[in-house]
């Protein structure tokens, strides 16, 4: 596969990896490998599964975060992290993820995100701090491990997901329509409404 990529100035966020090439929406933009494991989470340190931390060689350690990325995360058969595109991406964009497709926790940076999205969230956060909608939109580009640690604790994961899906007013409706049913007076109570 040719290249399709390469380092550039991306101003005040120091480099970036820029596409020097289309990719379609799927393609594989850059296949990751791994250079050394490392013993804890760090700025540098790709999550690989729920134990291990692995930095990765090549470019990926360069490639930004945005918090609204064009690319996001495959396992691949070597253990490490290839990005894939999540929407058509022109020559010369720069190809970001979001840190949270990769590491379960983020608490190393300090500083505000700069990534310039209208969906920024102002701090780089990991899986565990993103919105339901967030990880929803995120679906099938993130590192699995992520969704595995979701399913075993669906109460967390649905406790947040139900606050998006179920407003108040939803279940108020159902409360109503529950109580009408087989008293005499319901017909009065449903024509009033
Ligand atoms: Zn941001």
């Amino acid at each position: 596969m040719d290249v399709g990529f390469e380092l550039r100035s991306a101003q005040d966020k120091g480099d970036g990896v820029f596409a020097i090439r289309s990719f379609q929406m799927g393609e594989t933009v850059m296949v990751g490998v791994v250079d050394h494991e490392v013993d804890r989470n760090h700025a540098h340190a790709s999550q690989v599964s729920e134990e291990r931390f692995v930095v990765h060689g090549g470019m990926v350690p360069k490639v930004n975060h945005s918090c609204e990325p064009n690319c996001g995360i495959r396992l691949n058969s070597s253990g490490a992290h290839d990005f894939v595109a999540r929407k058509p991406i022109a020559a010369g964009q720069e190809i970001t993820y979001d840190y949270a497709m990769r590491n379960y926790s983020v608490e190393y940076f300090a500083a505000h995100c700069r990534c310039g999205s209208p969906r920024c969230r102002d701090r780089i956060t990991g899986w565990k701090d993103l919105p339901a909608q967030r990880k929803a939109d995120y679906d099938g580009f993130v590192a699995p491990y992520l969704t595995d640690i979701d399913e075993r604790n669906p109460a967390g994961y649905l406790a947040k997901a139900s606050s998006v899906l179920m407003p108040a007013h939803r279940i108020g409706i159902q409360s109503s329509s529950s109580s009408s049913s087989g008293s005499p007076s319901s017909s009065e109570a449903s024509s009033s409404a």
